[in-house]
């Protein structure tokens, strides 16, 4: 099968961006799919390599002509979103796309792909892991890790039955080996 997808959905602090950089190392035929987004970068954060970052009144723009094959306000003011020449660019290679994406855009994109995709859901161990994990990367504030967690357990819940692999993220070597399994199977397909 050619033109495949591999979507990764995940509540904040899951540890899906760890899977997803030890899959794309180990097989050279997946490419990362750099959403856009209207938040500002973060760190060291740079255009075209994490995001592509815009203004909002850009991605509003860019909403009306139709440039996305999805998009989503994720939080609000922060618009993300799929742009339909970032999926083309890495077709035009011959590469499996990989999406980073959150729960809603993840289901959307499956719908979109279909038998085109492999969607799997990284669940984190627990809620109170979850808030211990995203205060220990210490990128972000309390208000924040509130408004993650809050937005996990919500997400936990409406992705039970929607996604073809729930992965448990219990142990990290662990997850690592299962999601090479996965992703191995579906790319010989
Ligand atoms: P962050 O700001 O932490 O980089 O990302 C916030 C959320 O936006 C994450 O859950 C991430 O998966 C999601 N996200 C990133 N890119 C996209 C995208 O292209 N579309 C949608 N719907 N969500 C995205």
């Amino acid at each position: 099968m050619n033109n495949k997808v591999i979507i990764f959905s995940a509540p904040s602090g899951a540890g899906k961006s760890t899977i997803v950089n030890h899959l794309l190392g180990l097989y050279p035929e997946l490419e990362f799919s750099i959403s856009a987004t209207s938040r500002a970068p973060r760190g060291q954060e740079q255009h075209g390599v994490e995001y592509y970052f815009f203004t909002a009144d850009d991605f509003r723009r860019m909403i009306a002509e139709e440039k996305f094959v999805e998009y989503e306000e994720v939080y609000a003011g922060s618009f993300y979103g799929t742009l339909k020449s970032e999926v083309e660019r890495i077709w035009a290679k011959g590469n499996t796309i990989i999406f980073d994406i959150d729960v809603q855009g993840g289901v959307n994109l499956k719908r979109i792909f279909g038998e085109q995709a492999l969607s799997i859901f990284i669940q984190a161990p627990s809620v109170d892991i979850l808030r211990e994990r995203l205060i220990g990367r210490g990128t972000d504030t309390q208000e924040a890790i509130d408004r993650r967690v809050a937005k996990a357990a919500s997400e936990m819940e409406f992705a039970a039955g929607k996604f073809d692999y729930v992965l448990i993220n219990d142990d990290l070597q662990t997850a690592k080996s299962e999601a090479e399994k996965v992703v191995g199977d579906f790319l010989s397909k």
